[in-house]
């Protein structure tokens, strides 16, 4: 798999974060991730946000441009925001692989992670 792409300030990002009402967001389509009120660099350092985005990154590799996006929107009105089902798997993958993309072996501590929106 290539490495994804990385979008700061994205207009996209915007809108969802508005929506969302959060301070930062990322957002998956296809294999880019739109950030918008955090850098790359925050982002990065983070890795359970990383393992969340890698596993909506797969999602979308695993059900299409459509495919991903019909089933998130359905999801999305059916059960809400935070219980869309992509969501909550990739809350567990968060969960699960974030060692993986810990640079130095090392998760930071529960107060530096990323804020789940719409909890
Ligand atoms: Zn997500």
């Amino acid at each position: 798999m290539k490495p994804p792409r990385i979008i700061e300030n994205s207009p996209l990002a915007r809108l969802a974060r508005l929506k969302l009402q959060a301070g930062s967001v990322a957002m998956v389509l296809g294999n880019s991730i739109h950030l918008s009120g955090t850098t790359r660099a925050q982002f990065l350092s983070d890795p359970h946000w990383v393992a969340h985005e890698m596993e909506h990154i797969r999602q979308f590799q695993q059900y299409g441009r459509f495919g991903f996006l019909w089933r998130y929107l359905l999801g999305w009105v059916r059960h809400g925001y935070y219980n869309i089902p992509f969501e909550v798997a990739a809350r567990e993958a968060a969960e699960r692989d974030a060692l993986l993309y810990a640079p130095n072996g090392q998760l930071p501590p529960p107060e530096n992670r990323h804020p789940t929106p719409g909890r």
